[in-house]
This record gives C-alpha cells, sequence and structure tokens, in this order.
C-alpha cells in the first residue's frame, strides 16, 4: 500500500472546501455524474477508432445510496484509471487546483470570495462538500502491465492511502461517505432531483434506484381490453439522444413540441414556433428556441431557457448572456463554450458568451423574416402572440429594430395587418394635422372607445388597435423612429382637432353665447381636472364629449407599467369637456328660461358624456338615473 501526502504545504482542505462552496455544494454530484459520462464517452470514442477492442457492453452509469450505512456511489463502465493515472489525475492535477483555489481564496474579501467561486470548477474534489471520507475504485480498460484495479482513499486531511484491490469490472466507482451535516444527500428524493436537475440530458444513461411500469402482458382481458401486469425496471433519469442533438432534417414539428413538453412539462400550451441553432464557427453551439404564447404576465415566462454545457446544465437563468428580450424565449442552448462553473457575473463578461448572444438574435429576426416572406398569411395568424416579443426588441435593441421595422405589423380595428410602409401608404392621403404632421390614430379598448372611434371611422380615418401591454413605449419609440408622425388616442382631442380639416364648420353660438354657458357646465363639473370648452364639430356629432390629453394620458399609462416615471402616477387624471356648440340641444339651453330645467339639460348631457368615457360611477351614477327617469315621466 502506498501512503501520501497530496501535498506537504496545505492543510486539511476539507472543512475550507465545505465552507467555501457552501450554498452550491448541490453540484457535487454534477461533477461526479460528468466524470462517470466523460470516462465513458472516452472509452467509446476508443472504441470507434479501435484502439480498444475489448466488449462495451451496457455503459449505463448507476447512482446508488445507501442509507443505511450512509453512503452515496457513482459508478461507470468507462475507461477507469491505472494507480499512476490517479496519481497524476487525482492527486496531483485536480488537487492542485483544489489547492489553488484554497490558495487565492484566503484573504480574500466576501466579494472577492464570490468571484472566485464562479471561475473555480473543482470538479471531483467538491465531493468533499458533503463527505467526510472519498473511496475511488477503479480498474483501467487497459490490458496488461500494470492495469490492476486500485483504491484510493482520503478523507479530506492532505494524506491519502493508495492500494492495489481485485475489481471484476472495468470502470470507476466513488463512494462517498456523506458526512452528518449533509444527511439530506441520503435521501432518495434529493438525489432524484438532482440528477433530474443536472443530467436529464447527459449522453450516457444513467440509472437511479428501480420504478414500477404498466407493462402489457400480451393477454386479453374478458372484455377484449389489453392486460397490463407491474414489473420493477430500472429507472432510467436522462433523456440520451435529446432533440436539439439531433439533426433537423431527422426531426418532425411533433417532436419539437415533444420535446418542449418534454423541458416543461407544467407548460400546457404548445409553443408557437422553434429556432435549432447549428454554428459550428466562430463557436460551437447547438440548441432548440421556441416562441411561447406571450401571456399579459410577460415577468412568468421570463428567464426559462436552460443552458447547457455538453448536455450538462449549467443554468437556468439567462438573464444578461442573452439580450434582454430573448429571455421571453423557452428552450434550450447547448455550447462547449459556455464556462462551467463559473458565476452570473462571470458569464456576463465573457467575450464569447456575448458572441453567442448576438449570434441567436440574428438567428431569431431571421427565423421571423423567413416566416414573414414565406408565409405573411401565418405571420400574421401568430402576429398577436408574438408582438409583444417583438416590440420588446425592437424597443430595446436597435440592431433588432433594423431587422424587425420590415416585417412588425400594424393591426387596425377591422382586424387588418399592415407593415409600417403599407400602413403610411394607407393614412398619408387623409391622416394629417394642422402642422402637416402624419396622426397614427389609435385605441386603447375597443369598447371603452367606441364612440371615438365610430367618429374617426365616420370621417373616413383608420384606427389601430393598440392595446398591448408594451403598446404605450411602442408608440414613443415610434414617434421618436417616425419622422413628421404623431400618434393619438381616438378620444385625445376631438377628431376633429386631431386632423385638419379643410371645410371647418362655423360656429352656431359666438363668443358672447359661449360666455353664457361655460358657467353653467363648470359649476356643475366644479373639478378642477376638468375644463370646459367650444367646438364647433357638426350638428350631428354629441352635444357634449369627453377627451383625455394624450401626453398627459400617455405618462400616466407609462407609469403604472412601472416605466421610472411614478410621480405621474400620482397625477389626477385630467379631461377636457367639449360642448358642441354646434348642436340644437346646446342652443336649447341657452335659451332655456327655467333654471331647474336649463341645469338639468347641462347635467344630463354632461353625465351622458362621461357615461360614454366610463367616468361615471357611485352616487352621480345613481343620481343620472334617477334624473333620466324623471325626464321620461315628463
Ligand atoms: P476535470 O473533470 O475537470 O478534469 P476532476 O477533478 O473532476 O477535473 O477530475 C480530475 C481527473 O480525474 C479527470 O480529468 C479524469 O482524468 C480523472 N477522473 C475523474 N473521474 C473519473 C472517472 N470516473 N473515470 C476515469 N477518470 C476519472
Amino acid at each position: 500500500m502506498q501512503k501520501g501526502t497530496i501535498n506537504v504545504q496545505t492543510e486539511n482542505i476539507f472543512p475550507i472546501i465545505k465552507k467555501f462552496l457552501y450554498s452550491d455544494h448541490e453540484i457535487f454530484l454534477r461533477e461526479l455524474v460528468s466524470n462517470a459520462v466523460d470516462a465513458t464517452q472516452k472509452l467509446k470514442i476508443l472504441a470507434a477508432s479501435d484502439k480498444f477492442k475489448g466488449e462495451l457492453g451496457d455503459l449505463t452509469i448507476k447512482v446508488e445510496l445507501d442509507k443505511k450505512n450512509k453512503t452515496l456511489k457513482v459508478i461507470d463502465r468507462g475507461i477507469g484509471m491505472t494507480a499512476e493515472e490517479v496519481d497524476k489525475y487525482i492527486n496531483q492535477i485536480a488537487f492542485s487546483s483544489a489547492e489553488e483555489f484554497i490558495k487565492k481564496y484566503k484573504g480574500k474579501s466576501e466579494a472577492d470570495k464570490n468571484a472566485l467561486i464562479g471561475h473555480f470548477g473543482l470538479g471531483f474534489y467538491s465531493s468533499f462538500m458533503v463527505a467526510e471520507k472519498v473511496e475511488i475504485l477503479t480498474k483501467t480498460y487497459k490490458k496488461g502491465g500494470p492495469s490492476k484495479a486500485v483504491k484510493w482513499e482520503c478523507d479530506g486531511s492532505p494524506e491519502y492511502t493508495l492500494e492495489e484491490m481485485e475489481k471484476d469490472d472495468r470502470g470507476t466507482e466513488i463512494v462517498l461517505h456523506i458526512a452528518d451535516d449533509s444527511k439530506e444527500f441520503l435521501e432518495e428524493y434529493r438525489i432524484l432531483e438532482l440528477l433530474k436537475k443536472y443530467s436529464k440530458f447527459l449522453p450516457v444513461p444513467i440509472q437511479f434506484g428501480m420504478e414500477k411500469v404498466s407493462e402489457k402482458t400480451g393477454k386479453k382481458d374478458k372484455d377484449g381490453h389489453d392486460e397490463y401486469k407491474q414489473v420493477e425496471k430500472p429507472r432510467i433519469i436522462n433523456n440520451t439522444n435529446p432533440a436539439w442533438t439531433q439533426k433537423p432534417t431527422n426531426l418532425s414539428d411533433e417532436d419539437y413540441k415533444n420535446f418542449y413538453r418534454e423541458l416543461y412539462p407544467m407548460n400546457f400550451e404548445d409553443p408557437l414556433f422553434h429556432i435549432h441553432l447549428n454554428v459550428d464557427y466562430p463557436f460551437n453551439l447547438t440548441g432548440i428556441l421556441y416562441f411561447p404564447k406571450v401571456k399579459r404576465n410577460i415577468e412568468v415566462q421570463r428567464d426559462k431557457i436552460q443552458l447547457y454545457c455538453n448536455q450538462v446544465f449549467v443554468t437556468d437563468s439567462v438573464e444578461g448572456i442573452v439580450p434582454d428580450f430573448l429571455t421571453l424565449l423557452h428552450g434550450v442552448i447547448d455550447s462547449p463554450d459556455i464556462p462551467l462553473n463559473v458565476s452570473r457575473s462571470y458569464l456576463q463578461s465573457d467575450a464569447s458568451v456575448k458572441k453567442i448572444s448576438n449570434h441567436i438574435m440574428k438567428k431569431v429576426s431571421d427565423k421571423l423574416e423567413e416566416i414573414f416572406k414565406n408565409n405573411r398569411e401565418d405571420f400574421e395568424k401568430k402576429w398577436d402572440d408574438i408582438k409583444v416579443f417583438i416590440q420588446y426588441g425592437m424597443i430595446s435593441e436597435p440592431k433588432f429594430y433594423e431587422k424587425a421595422e420590415k416585417l412588425a405589423l400594424f393591426k387596425n380595428v377591422d382586424g387588418k395587418y399592415f407593415t409600417f410602409d403599407e400602413y403610411k401608404l394607407h393614412i398619408e392621403k387623409t391622416q394629417k394635422d394642422k402642422e402637416n404632421k402624419l396622426v397614427y390614430l389609435y385605441t386603447t379598448d375597443k369598447d371603452e372607445q367606441h364612440a371615438f372611434i365610430e367618429a374617426a371611422k365616420e370621417r373616413g380615418y383608420d384606427v389601430l388597435e393598440m392595446n398591448g401591454i408594451l403598446d404605450n413605449h411602442f408608440i414613443n419609440a415610434l414617434e421618436q423612429k417616425f419622422e413628421n408622425t404623431s400618434f393619438a388616442r381616438v378620444d385625445a382631442d376631438t377628431i376633429d382637432k386631431i386632423i385638419k380639416k379643410e371645410d371647418v364648420q362655423p360656429s352656431k353660438l359666438n363668443e358672447e353665447d359661449q360666455e353664457k354657458l361655460k358657467p353653467l357646465f363648470e359649476k356643475y363639473m366644479n373639478k378642477e381636472n376638468y375644463h370646459v370648452q367650444f367646438e364647433s364639430l357638426s350638428e350631428n356629432d354629441q352635444p357634449v364629449i369627453i377627451t383625455q390629453p394624450e401626453f398627459m394620458r400617455r405618462m400616466k399609462d407609462m407609469s403604472k407599467l412601472g416605466g421610472g416615471l411614478d410621480y405621474m402616477g400620482n397625477l389626477p387624471d385630467s379631461y377636457n369637456l367639449v360642448v358642441n356648440s354646434n348642436h340644437k340641444l346646446i342652443s336649447e339651453i341657452l335659451s332655456e328660461k327655467n333654471n331647474k330645467k336649463q341645469e338639468d339639460l347641462v347635467k344630463q348631457l354632461t353625465d351622458l358624456a362621461r357615461l360614454s368615457q366610463n367616468l361615471l360611477k357611485g352616487q352621480e351614477l345613481t343620481e343620472f338615473i334617477k334624473r333620466s327617469v324623471d325626464l321620461i315621466g315628463k
């Protein structure tokens, strides 16, 4: 038996490793299983190139839990190690990286420690985070010479033992004697959870325990139905051949959907479409990204992309790794160039990660363009679901805006879709204001603003539907991009004021009349956020109309969405009470001698206008109803 000290200068590494990685000590299992997979893959490669001629046999990696003896084992049938190799890889190389870490780690501030953890993959030695003693039983695939099986043992102190042993099977068995403060790793559910998290798509089958499954017996029952029996089978944790590792030409739409369900078993809605990523220059990257149906609450859908490194799960938080708007996508990205074992901040600053991010953005816009060009109808069908995503990208990423401006759509209240260019042509001749600016009319609620939409349509104008969560921000962004253009909600002002009209109606009421009437309306609406004004609209327009100044309203709406304009949210809403000086009823109010009757008419018309804007509530609504009933009775 050989005894040795891993490194004389080092003290007991066990407590230090344990302390430093404390918050993340579950990763030990990922490391051990990954090592087992590597050893197995190496053997397969040797076999493929004829350097290994023996039997490969069943290469399944086994994870075994023995609660009574407090051990957890990871067993592979990979290349194994000779005594020399254990000495080289475990005692020297792997240890030196653990040792280097500890050297750097000591005497650092908390913040620096955190950053440092990010740069280190401790691999095998991370098992000392949870074990008080670790054994390696290993037998190389090599024949003859110094190929006897060996057993290495270490309790985390710098002393280890290495001795020859009898072992039938080729490969490596790592035995962890779980420490008392890490008992959670002796629980089956916990190990299962970790394997499912980190190893779900590893390329070599991994078995953990047994599971009961129903199997057909081949017989039929008396009703002619298949008979089933319960059988115990090895429980295989992983899908060794996940869709993203396969050739797109070999996959059907259904395969992609099935893989989506495998990734998100709790997500019951199918994705809209997918993008299969496959890059080998200037970096390696594979993956599948899905466009989910975006819901109103986009936050719950965020951060679902899973990042893998050679099929080993790294993280499911890609924030800062891909552009913000892409975090709304779902799916998998796998790249050996994504450094494993590093911290978030390190990932974000990594140059290859940045390249990956740009590449993905390009792929996404290419795919959108492809659907748009090849099948406009299909694109329009998907538009309502993908619009938030595209708008988000256009607002936040100038590069994406350039790509997307050719395919982004407007939808009008009649459900017709236009590209930006098409829409401009559509309204160019009819919708200009006094300063010759092009006016885009929109509604945020077809029902609530119905009367205003009708008024606009009657005049031959087009109204866009802008009821999405990001539309307010989007409108602001477009006003910056489009030249000589403004957006106005249909109730921002009376339509004739928004859009220039050649034949302005002469007012039936002169200024003197208006001065007489104004106090009557002001007296009733003695609220500081209502401003009474007269306009000479058509006599067929409503007698009283309530509008909402565009700018103020938009700012307030944006502040509700948390656009950093919180102070705006506290301002009261501001309204214009527009009195149509050409309406018959307004003239009647003016000439009405009975004060009570005159007042009732003012109240009634004002309340009707408020009602059509959904502004009449509570006691005022009750009074309005009572007054209406009285009026009908007369
Ligand atoms: P890394 O895996 O990053 O190289 P580790 O500390 O995890 O670092 O492992 C050190 C070395 O020990 C590996 O590179 C490999 O040569 C060897 N090794 C670890 N586990 C196994 C195993 N199950 N079978 C064969 N060799 C192994």
